[in-house]
């Protein structure tokens, strides 16, 4: 049987929604077919066109990784991290009973984790909490997730070093606390966020997680193709 591939990133669209801090993405024609063929290019009989795309946005936009950086003034860029970082061995713990706005806590983490079958040791850590099927396409998917709390933070640090969330942050939008962004700093950590089709992964068990970031020079993160590899 091959593998199935399941994608996890949401589709980078023209003025998709942003995280609070973050503008819009742009992304528009830049040269089209019409603009192309009245280059001249190719040969009498048989003209080249082609198009090209005009992108501008963060490299925070969409399914995106954070960067040591993004965090921690002394950190490394997103072109000095090690590649092994971002792929792995993985599972996706489901938290579709925690609210929009709720906290992700110790006990939810470790009912969870029994659920799945699988203790956490070195594994790149999904979490479903269903926020990207209850709100996409609407803004409101930017303001309402719930957030991992400092003890669960420093509870993830202790078995994993990469985690990964639906909607824009790991931290709720609520507040300025970032305890999430905080314990990933002071640890060592870092995360994926706006991830999807996470329920996808649910009772799956243990599976492979590919999310290389693109080679952005001193980059504070990076949009990624994230996927899970299902046998
Ligand atoms: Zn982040």
């Amino acid at each position: 049987m091959p593998r199935r591939i399941v994608d996890l990133s949401v589709k980078l669209t023209n003025n998709m929604p942003a995280h609070k801090f973050f503008p819009r993405p742009v992304i528009v024609p830049h040269l089209t077919w019409d603009d192309m063929l009245k280059l001249g290019n190719g040969v009498p009989g048989d003209p080249m066109g082609g198009c090209t795309t005009y992108i501008s946005m963060v490299d925070h936009a969409g399914t995106h990784v954070d960067a040591f950086v993004h965090t921690n003034r002394k950190g490394l860029t997103i072109d000095k991290m090690p590649l092994d970082m971002f792929m792995g061995k993985a599972i996706c713990l489901d938290l579709r009973h925690i609210p929009d706005l709720g906290d992700i806590d110790i006990p939810a983490l470790e009912e969870a984790e029994k659920k799945a079958g699988v203790k956490i040791d070195g594994h790149i850590v999904l979490m479903c909490s269903g926020l990207h099927a209850r709100h996409y396409p609407k803004d409101s998917v930017m303001w309402s997730n719930a957030g991992i709390t400092h003890e669960a933070s420093h509870w993830l640090a202790d078995r994993s070093r990469v985690h990964g969330v639906e909607g824009p942050s790991t931290d709720k939008p609520s507040h300025n606390e970032f305890p999430n962004h905080r314990v990933c700093r002071d640890r060592g950590m870092t995360h994926y966020e706006w991830l999807i089709n996470l329920e996808q992964l649910v009772g799956k068990g243990e599976f492979e997680f590919h999310g290389l970031p693109l080679h952005i020079g001193d980059g504070s993160g990076s949009p990624v193709r994230a996927v899970a590899f299902l046998d």
